[in-house]
């Protein structure tokens, strides 16, 4: 009887579990994870924030479907791993030997290296303790800043703003999410932002958080400005979980490094979700993902492989469907010019790839809040940004991913007065002819 460890109780080492006992049904199946929460929607956390779900509704799974996996599940912390020995070490003292061995241990929120960081009343939302304790403080704060400029920031706003806290959004740039968003898109996430109430600082950076008998007071800007707040929520990027991959000798870089079957540099041990860096065929270069959906995939291929199958694994598209300051928001494969650390998911075409499709073109079109913008490139789709009408995401998305010709519509796309119906109907007409 094999014996399958993993690490991580997130989505990939689930969904890893899930493929392991259909696979082999008779094999031992061991989690390991210090979350005391186990296994939740870390993507449902924002609606969880601004009171949209309670918190049963971020769980999954009940009780009787873990009974149905029929998996040993631990509470512990792994504090190293010997891959000569294939055995992992828990933090009280106990040992884990392994057959095959996932690491699923996902990523966390970069820490804000100012001084005062550690007062109370300064958070970060990585998980469900975090969110409970954002909203905890929420019941006697009133004066909230928060740091960051992509998705989890936005998040964090919406959800002290949902807790009727004064909030005050500090930008490092002249606008919101420059990385990924054009200037009229941020403009149009600022405009609604300020409607909400939220006072919006541009070009701000911190330098130190104030406090007084360990509690957050206030806040010092680098050019000297004081901003009073008993709460500051940091999201300015993640880092991959590597750090047990990378004392036990495992090649890492940003992640720990797999090639397309999950397997890292040591025999026996694969690496899934937030924390792998995989090659990406598109690009030839190991990047990371760091969405719930390919992690979800990438723990079923590791696990395929590790039941002894052949599976190769290969990145899709990035398909992003978020919601930014009310407004529905997808981000389908290329966009934006930046490599902020909190999307590395989804601009996965930075500038190098972007350099690399001079004729990309956009094509724009916008009335009120229902905005598209297209990415084309000299055959094909490359990327869009899809916000508010969602109708075209999906079929934007199969173009994009199926890298579908355009030549035909090309001229019509550039020249019509309305590129978004060019660009349904050839989709249409492009479904029709395959489905033929
Ligand atoms: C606030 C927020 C909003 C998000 N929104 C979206 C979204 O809208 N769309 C989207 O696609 N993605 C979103 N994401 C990202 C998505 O949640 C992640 O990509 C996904 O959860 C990664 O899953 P994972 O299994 O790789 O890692 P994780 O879910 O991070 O799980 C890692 C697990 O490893 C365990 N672990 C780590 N180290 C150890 C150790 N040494 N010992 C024991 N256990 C260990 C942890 O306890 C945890 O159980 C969001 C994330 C956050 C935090």
């Amino acid at each position: 009887m094999r014996r399958y460890l993993i690490v991580g109780s997130g989505v990939a080492g689930v969904s890893a579990a899930q493929t392991l006992r259909r696979l082999d049904p008779a094999g031992e199946v061991t989690m390991v994870s210090y979350d005391p929460f186990g296994y939740y929607s870390r993507p449902g956390l924002a609606y969880y924030l601004t009171n949209e779900i309670g918190e049963k509704q971020l769980f999954p799974f009940q009780e009787k479907d873990w009974q149905a996996l029929k998996i040993r599940r631990l509470r512990a912390w792994v504090s190293r791993l010997h891959p000569a020995e294939h055995r992992l070490e828990l933090s009280d003292g106990a040992s884990l030997v392994y057959d095959r061995l996932l690491l699923a241990t996902g990523s966390q929120a970069l820490p804000l290296g100012i001084p005062g960081a550690d007062l109370e009343g300064v958070v970060k939302l990585d998980d469900l303790a975090d969110a409970r304790r954002i909203l905890n403080l929420c019941k006697r704060a009133r004066r909230a800043i928060v740091i960051g400029g992509a998705i989890t920031a936005l998040e964090l706003v919406e959800g002290l703003r949902a807790c009727r806290l004064q909030v005050t959004y500090l930008l490092r740039g002249s606008r919101y999410w420059s990385g990924v968003l054009d200037e009229t898109e941020a403009r149009l996430v600022e405009r609604r932002l300020a409607e909400e109430g939220v006072h919006i600082l541009p070009h701000t950076e911190l330098a130190a958080f104030q406090g007084q008998r360990g509690r957050l007071t206030g806040a010092v800007t680098t050019t000297g400005q004081h901003i009073p707040c008993d709460l500051a929520a940091a999201a300015i990027g993640i880092a991959p979980r590597k750090e047990l991959a990378a004392a036990a000798g495992l090649r890492t870089e940003r992640g720990i490094l797999v090639n397309d079957y999950l397997e890292t540099s040591a025999p026996d041990i694969y690496a899934a979700g937030d924390v792998a860096q995989i090659v990406d065929p598109l690009t030839g270069e190991a990047a990371l993902d760091t969405l719930w959906g390919p992690a979800r995939r990438s723990g079923a291929a590791a696990a395929q492989n590790m039941a002894g199958e052949a599976a190769r694994y290969l990145k899709q598209v990035p398909f992003n469907v978020t919601r930014l300051a009310g407004l529905p928001v997808t981000i389908i494969g290329r966009v934006g010019q930046g490599a902020d650390q909190d999307v590395a998911g989804i601009v996965r075409g930075d500038s190098e790839t972007w350099r690399q499709l001079p004729n990309a073109i956009i094509v724009e079109q916008s009335y009120e809040v229902n905005r598209l913008r297209l990415l084309v490139g000299e055959r094909a789709l490359v990327g869009a940004v899809v916000m508010g009408d969602q109708t075209l995401s999906r079929p934007i998305y199969e173009l994009v991913r199926g890298g579908v010709d355009l030549s035909s519509c090309r001229e019509a796309l550039f020249s019509s007065p309305r590129p978004a119906e060019v660009i349904g109907e050839f989709w249409r007409s492009w479904r029709a002819q395959s489905e033929t």
